[in-house]
């Protein structure tokens, strides 16, 4: 099966370029690139668009198994479609939690039958998240491309240890969740300390540690001091520390979520990351809950907002607003994420990787809505949000997912 992606700006990471090139898809691979138009067995036209690798979210709760009315497999991975994400990299803090070959290959199992968007595992770091016993990531190895105890960091400096020294000789990263919790985990000094812990185990250990959501400009400072000193530490941020802070919170749980939003200085500092190359990825932290979860006083109500179907609509349209260009913004979903989680063929558009594909319109305005959304999570933080662009095309191993408002089956 021959697929021709025509006419389209094709945005290519290397040299920042973005050129008007025909895509040549055989199956499930990128053959090749023209400017000839040549006979396929399917055509999408791409005139006026935007064409991108596979958008790719290295961090969303999808709540199953476990807590399935707040989001599942499906609904997560059509919301992610709807994103114009490609590849999920799921969470393990689910009930149970991912730590065991059979929760995994379960998750595994039914996401490859729904045939959605990819979905990616993170086990948990420790034996089920208690943060103490180190297992074996051996076993599970195969289906899994990171392991996390996020939700929490974990606390004790000698288990991280132990923990790095395995994911270092198996070649996966460390997900950090930094909150030191013998402070208020609400402080910045709590997270940064654990920060300032992960950089200098990386350097002790030469494991892959990557900071997940940080979101203070002394997080970031950290980070810069450990890529500067060639330290194998990455980090994320999520669109609400990039464009919210504490001035958004209100008496409800609209706005509370893990870590908090932080100051506006906290915002602008790591919008600069984002410019300077030192923030590798942008990721949802997608976390559904159900209405009466969120609509508690702030005390009570439960952290996280859901956002994996909005984050690239929102971020390509403040970004660009901020000044950086269309190349850098889509390395952080792309480029970024696939270095980190070291997955092969994907996160670029070049012969024989992956025909994981985005196609958006910048001159399709629409207006985000917590009414029209797929996902179970209806708690987003950018409710009324106008966005300058919309997701025209999700396209995954070749196969055609959503298309202009419909997902295709
Ligand atoms: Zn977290």
């Amino acid at each position: 099966m021959k697929t021709l992606i025509k006419g389209g700006n094709v945005v290519f990471s290397k040299n920042n370029e973005i050129l008007k090139q025909n895509i040549i898809i055989d199956n499930d691979k990128i053959s090749g690139f023209t400017s000839e138009i040549i006979v396929a067995d399917k055509v999408i036209d791409a005139k006026e668009l935007y064409v991108f690798p596979g958008f790719i979210d290295m961090h969303a709760h999808f709540r199953d198994p476990g807590q399935l009315y707040k989001e599942n497999l499906k609904t997560g991975l059509k919301a992610a479609l709807r994103g114009g994400i490609t590849t999920v990299l799921c969470m393990p803090n689910t009930n149970p939690p991912i730590s065991n070959l059979k929760v995994i290959k379960d998750i595994y199992n039914r996401a490859k039958k729904l045939n959605l968007a990819n979905l990616i595992i993170s086990a948990c770091a420790t034996k089920d998240r208690n943060g103490e016993d180190i297992y074996n990531y051996e076993e599970i190895l195969k289906y899994i491309c990171a392991v996390s105890d996020d939700g929490n960091g974990i606390q004790n400096a000698k288990t991280l240890q132990n923990v790095l020294e395995s994911c270092l000789n198996l070649n996966i990263p460390y997900l950090s969740h930094c909150q030191d919790e013998t402070l208020n985990t609400h402080i910045h000094e709590s997270e940064e300390l654990m920060v300032a812990r992960e950089v200098i185990y990386s350097k002790l250990t030469s494991a892959k540690v990557h900071i997940q959501h940080i979101s203070t400009e002394f997080s970031l400072k950290l980070i810069e001091f450990a890529k500067n000193n060639n330290i194998n530490v990455s980090c994320e941020v999520c669109p609400h520390h990039i464009f919210l802070d504490e001035t958004n919170i209100t008496k409800d749980g609209e706005f509370k979520m893990n870590p908090p939003l932080r100051y506006k200085n906290d915002r602008i500092a790591l919008v600069n990351g984002l410019k300077k190359g030192m923030i590798d990825a942008i990721a949802s932290d997608h976390a559904p809950h159900s209405q009466e979860e969120k609509k508690l006083n702030y005390n009570e109500a439960l952290f996280g907002v859901s956002g994996i179907e909005i984050m690239t609509r929102i971020c390509f349209t403040k970004l660009m607003e901020y000044g950086l260009c269309i190349n850098t913004i889509a390395d952080k979903f792309t480029k970024g994420p696939a270095k980190i989680l070291n997955l092969k063929n994907k996160g670029k558009l070049e012969c024989g990787f992956d025909a994981d594909i985005t196609i958006m319109d910048f001159n399709k305005k629409n207006i985000i809505s917590s009414k029209n959304l797929v996902s179970k999570g209806k708690n987003i933080a950018f409710d009324g949000f106008r966005a300058n662009l919309d997701i025209i095309y999700t396209i995954v191993g070749g196969n055609i997912k959503w298309q202009n408002g419909f997902l295709e089956k």
